[in-house]
């Protein structure tokens, strides 16, 4: 059996549930999103379950995988619904929905329904991607009270530069928030994870923690609140081939990596196919059986090379770690063009293995 895989350990994913709440201060959807940033979806939501407040993801056919897998909790839908003909399947499948835009609301309104569908408002408070417009929001909000089949509950919004901890925007989305939403009742939800861990002014009734739930950092920069995470995935192969190579020999597609010195190269089973960032630049930092080491050479779509002149001892069946507890996300992040966000969910092909 080829030996990539990635192991997710799930005792580390209720660890950074509980941060995230308690960060909060009130209650937290975990967003498992995307199949949870790579981590599979059914599997994390049945191991947050019991403790939970409920789930976020993107649309209904995410929400409908952790239905039929048994998930419980209530659902939020992020980006809402497509089309209207979509909202009795959502009370049928008891799902809470975003609503972002005016034609969301005009649907709504057109669309009697047999129970009260549990509506999160989203306000464009600066970020313009979605949401309604500051100053309709408090209009929209009172013609969505005033639907029998419509329980407008909460006010949410999202940040666009909350990742920046000494960028002025996202104080001005804050004060946009509150100015727009004044005197309307209801519960609040702003926070993502960079919010949560880094904007202690933004905690609010419903946090909706995703990227840090997976024990991964939303900063370039260290942090003592995002150090306290643990890391989820382990991604991880063994050596498949060793090549001894002399002085001035290329490794690897376009002889990224030339040796300047007598070099020991690993190959190992693990690829951009698999999910590896095919960008990732000669020193990448890996860990080969448990120590440093780094990348040589462009990444292939099955296999990668590592420099194993330093680890004498490493050679055909050495384990290499790519990101986990020895290698954090974010420095291959730092040596590769994509994010971490990207990074996770890229992950495919590979095995995940469960643990805890
Ligand atoms: C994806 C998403 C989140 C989670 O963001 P993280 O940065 O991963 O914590 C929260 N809210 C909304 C609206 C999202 O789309």
């Amino acid at each position: 059996m080829r030996p990539a895989r990635a192991l997710i350990d799930l005792e580390a994913l209720r660890h950074n549930y509980r941060l995230a709440r308690r960060l909060g201060g009130g209650r937290a959807l975990a967003v498992v999103k995307a199949d949870a940033y790579g981590h599979g979806a059914v599997r994390c939501a049945a191991a947050l379950e019991p403790e939970a407040d409920g789930f976020a993801v993107a649309c209904i056919e995410e929400a409908l995988v952790l239905r039929e897998a048994g998930i419980r909790k209530p659902i939020l839908l992020l980006e809402g619904f497509f089309e209207a003909s979509e909202l009795p399947l959502l009370l049928e499948h008891d799902l809470w929905t975003v609503v972002h835009a005016p034609w969301q609301v005009e649907a709504l309104e057109h669309t009697p329904l047999p129970r009260p569908l549990r509506v999160w408002l989203k306000l464009d408070s600066g970020m313009h991607r979605v949401g309604i417009d500051a100053a309709a929001y408090a209009d929209t909000w009172r013609r969505l009270q005033a639907l029998p089949h419509v329980e407008v509950a909460v006010k949410m919004s999202h940040f666009a530069r909350a990742d920046e901890l000494d960028c002025a925007r996202t104080a001005q989305q804050l004060a946009t928030f509150a100015e727009a939403t004044a005197g309307l009742g209801g519960q609040t939800s702003i926070c993502n994870s960079p919010a949560l861990l880094g904007w202690p002014d933004a905690r609010a009734d419903w946090a909706r923690p995703g990227l840090m739930l997976y024990g991964v950092s939303p900063f370039a920069q260290a942090h003592a609140l995002a150090a306290q995470l643990h890391p989820v995935m382990t991604l991880e192969s063994k050596v498949i081939a060793v090549r001894e190579l002399p002085a001035g020999e290329p490794v690897g597609y376009g002889a990224r990596f030339v040796t300047e010195a007598p070099t020991r190269i690993g190959v190992v089973a693990m690829g951009y196919a698999d999910g590896y960032p095919q960008f990732a630049v000669n020193g990448t930092p890996v860990a080969i059986d448990g120590r440093p080491g780094r990348l040589a050479g462009r990444v292939s779509m099955d296999m990668l090379t590592v420099d194993l002149t330093d680890h004498p001892q490493a050679g055909v069946g050495s384990r290499v770690e790519l990101w986990g507890n020895q290698v954090p996300a974010g420095e291959v992040v730092a040596h590769s063009q994509t994010s971490t966000y990207r990074l996770l969910c890229a992950v495919k092909r590979v095995p995940l293995e469960y643990r805890g």
